[in-house]
């Protein structure tokens, strides 16, 4: 066993050796909230404490799965894989399947993701003949998560008169209703959204006391990360699952919240003290993570922020760089320096790929990195994007083997009954539906019994033939494990062959997800089990479970030696080297979303102090003056929270104007100079005002001086002015462009006159276009 206490200051020595009575530990970025956790609940095993009597709940699993590598490492046997130790949404999925029954559902329950959640919603629309512009799916799915997430049921809601008055207000009177008609179609279907796992295991608390009883007993020891962002559903959970023993450990930081848009609130962390009787508090104020420099800025910006938890917060790391504000004229330029600046560190710092990371406010500004790292051959990995398991032929798949768990989910009945195309079309379905729905069937019932409902001859065959396909699976499910099963279905389905027959490029990558489907069923079929003996349970309900639950972040290995590309909220606990912060142009960063109201501005400033306490060594921040919004250029100024930060910690030579561009040589001579592109910055003519002056006139940047990239490693840094029309007599059809509108692109052809030439080309982000050669913007990559 390793001395874990060693290693930790006085204060985190206290927070992990208080064992008994509610604790919490309210510290800011980087002070070892998540190290003090994580030792806290080795050190309750080292003491004795029964692995199966502690509740850990993470932001992600991905830092569950971290945390219990740690407790390993740390304690040298494998007793952490008994923890109840993952995200709230998972353990309480885990504990639900035993007992779902106890309030009204089957315990091998669906999990609807949101696609599946939305698909409902507007089945229910359409049955209430409301329209689906004046109820938005994904408006009425919000509307609803918000209510469940504040413990509000459909009958609540309905009464509630503030709620009604905002809903008249809002032009969808009849919310309530659907909201109600929803709940109960999940109901019927035997399937849970993910709020529901959440309020379903509550109600169990609530409602069963023997559940409550039960549960209680088992969680001696609770223990909660990132409690700033609980929401009222979770934090009454806690409240319940605690209140036996006390024993209630939480982990937050009040400038750190948020994620009140899904109805977190910090008031959770005040309330804390009062729920519990001699709460001990422990605050940590040192910090391991950053450099002083970045640790100053993240305190002087949040210090704008009213109504903070007083907190100090200092460093013995050393001051290090100041930070640097980069300043681009588009979207893709600062996709182009971030790539060249990652790679000119790289050769320079000696940094590997995986010490860089990039982050946004929202996922739509991943292109022009991608893009960028991609011409400069940078290995990244993008967390968010679509995940895995929502791909259309996963999705197909994993909803055959969810009807056969389930026979009540109808919505991967709707899914499957006609994939592959087995002649049952829409007409039929829609009957189906009628039939069900008048009979308060599920749509499975009505096809076991599609006799009696009046079908021609041929229709009532393919149905029938569906049915016994579906029996002849459902057979299987007791004696087979769920790798079996799930290879069986591919094949008898012929979902498998048709995918291995479609030869196009994305035939060829939906066929290779699906044995990757299938890989992934069986290794998790022949992963070890846990000694309590529930992962013992390799059936494909529990695998589907499992995998409705991971998020696009469980299947990526943070180890890869990647840069890593997320927005802040994705960032949250996680540290990197060097990070840039990007997009920090008003109306992006704070979101034009989100300031309305000072409480929503001072969360964009909370997610802002996330995203520079991320950094340990290094912090770059840009904006750009200009980048296309829903198609159309927009200007930007730059973002506020830039003129916050403290002016002398910040380095703003790449502000003023110029981008760096390489000139010859690489020997004695300075490898990059800036180049003096003043019009292209025009545009920035407010922004030059606040931020600094206009380029120097070939100045020397200091940070490129004694740069020795490879003599044959050309590091081009373009600014907008090589978007000049291009010299035609250098186009040809197979060239690489780029255009400063449409973005990459490859040239198709070149025709139209001779002085008036005309390319024909097809751009990766906006199709094919014609060009006039002599006007465009254009640029060879
Ligand atoms: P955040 O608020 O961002 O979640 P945190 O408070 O949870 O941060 P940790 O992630 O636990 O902070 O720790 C930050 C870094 O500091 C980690 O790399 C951790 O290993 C290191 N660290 C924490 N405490 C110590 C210590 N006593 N000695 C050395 N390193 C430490
Ligand atoms: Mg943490």
């Amino acid at each position: 066993m390793q001395d874990y206490l060693q290693g930790l200051n006085d204060r985190q020595r206290e927070a992990v050796t208080h064992i008994n009575g509610p604790i919490m530990i309210v510290a800011g970025a980087g002070s070892g909230k998540t190290k003090v956790l994580t030792t806290r609940i080795a050190h309750l095993m080292a003491q004795g404490i029964d692995s199966f009597n502690i509740l850990a709940l993470t932001f992600t699993n991905k830092a569950a799965k971290e945390m219990k590598e740690r407790i390993e490492k740390i304690l040298g046997n494998n007793e952490a894989r008994n923890l109840y130790i993952g995200t709230f949404h998972s353990v309480f999925a885990r504990i639900l399947r035993f007992e779902a029954d106890k309030i009204g559902y089957p315990n091998n329950f669906t999990i609807y993701d949101t696609d599946d959640a939305k698909s409902v919603i507007k089945t229910v629309l359409n049955e209430m003949n409301l329209d689906d512009k004046q109820y938005k799916p994904n408006q009425v799915y919000n509307r609803i998560s918000a209510a469940k997430n504040a413990l509000v049921g459909p009958h609540e809601y309905m009464n509630d008169y503030a709620l009604q008055q905002e809903d008249m207000r809002a032009n969808r009177p009849a919310m309530g209703q659907i909201y109600a008609a929803y709940a109960q179609r999940c109901f019927k279907n035997g399937a849970m959204d993910f709020d529901d796992l959440l309020i379903k295991f509550y109600e169990l608390l609530k409602n069963v006391p023997e559940a409550l009883h039960k549960y209680q007993h088992k969680f001696k020891y609770i223990l909660i990360d990132e409690y700033q962002d609980t929401n009222p559903a979770q934090y009454e959970v806690i409240k319940l699952l605690g209140a036996m023993h006390e024993n209630v450990c939480v982990v937050g930081d009040d400038a750190q919240s948020i994620y009140s848009f899904r109805g977190a609130t910090i008031q959770n962390i005040l309330q804390f003290q009062k729920d519990y009787d001699n709460v001990k508090v422990v605050m940590l104020e040192q910090n391991y993570r950053s450099t002083q420099t970045i640790l100053n800025v993240a305190n002087q910006v949040i210090g704008f922020n009213k109504g903070q938890i007083e907190k100090k917060l200092f460093t013995d790391n050393s001051t290090g760089e100041k930070i640097k504000l980069i300043r681009t004229a588009s979207d893709n330029d600062e996709g182009r320096f971030v790539a060249d600046t990652i790679q000119e560190q790289k050769l320079r710092n000696h940094f590997n790929n995986r010490d860089f990371a990039i982050l946004y406010r929202t996922n739509a500004q991943s292109r022009a990195f991608e893009e960028n790292l991609r011409r400069m051959g940078i290995a990244y990995t993008m967390y968010g994007g679509t995940s895995f398991y929502s791909r259309k032929e996963i999705k197909d798949m994993v909803a055959y083997l969810r009807l056969l768990v389930n026979t009540n989910d109808d919505e991967a009945l709707k899914r499957v009954i006609n994939y592959p195309a087995r002649g049952i079309g829409k007409t039929t379905i829609d009957k189906l539906i009628l039939v069900a729905n008048e009979s308060n069937l599920s749509l499975w019932q009505v096809l076991e019994r599609a006799r009696e409902a009046g079908f021609r001859a041929g229709t009532l065959t393919a149905l029938e033939d569906f049915v016994t396909m579906m029996k002849s699976f459902m057979s299987m499910l007791q004696k087979n494990n769920a790798y079996d099963v799930a290879a069986h279905v591919g094949k008898q389905t012929t979902i498998i062959k048709e995918l291995f027959n479609d030869k196009s490029t994305e035939g060829v990558a939906r066929y290779e997800n699906i044995q990757e489907l299938l890989n992934s069923i069986k290794e998790w079929t022949e992963s070890p089990d846990n000694d309590e003996g529930e992962l013992v349970d390799k059936s494909l309900g529990a695998y589907l479970q499992q995998i409705t639950l991971l998020t696009d972040a469980d299947n990526k290995d943070p180890n890869a030696d990647t840069v890593k590309l997320m927005t802040i909220h994705a960032a949250k606990g996680l540290e990197f080297e060097c990070v840039f912060a990007a997009g920090l142009e008003e109306s992006l960063f704070p979101n034009a979303m989100a300031i309305n109201t000072r409480e929503e501005l001072e969360e964009e400033r909370r997610l802002f102090y996330v995203v520079v306490t991320r950094a340990k060594k290094r912090l770059w921040v840009s904006y750009a003056t200009s980048r296309y919004k829903f198609g159309s250029l927009v200007q930007n100024e730059p973002s506020r929270f830039i003129e916050e930060m403290p002016a002398e910690l910040v380095d703003r030579s790449f502000a003023g104007g110029g981008v760096l561009k390489q000139t010859s040589g690489f020997g004695n001579k300075p490898a990059f100079e800036r180049m003096n592109k003043g019009n292209a910055w025009s545009s920035a003519g407010q922004a030059e005002k606040k931020y600094g002056p206009p380029p120097g006139k070939e100045k020397t940047n200091p940070s490129y001086i004694g740069a020795t990239p490879p003599a044959n490693k050309v590091v081009e840094h373009k600014a907008s002015e090589d978007f000049a029309a291009s010299d035609t007599a250098d186009l040809k059809a197979g060239q690489r462009v780029e255009h400063l509108k449409f973005g990459f692109g490859e040239i198709l052809k070149i025709d139209g006159s001779a002085h008036n030439p005309m390319a024909t080309i097809k751009f990766e982000q906006n199709g094919e276009k014609k060009i006039l050669v002599n006007y465009a913007k254009l640029r060879i990559v």
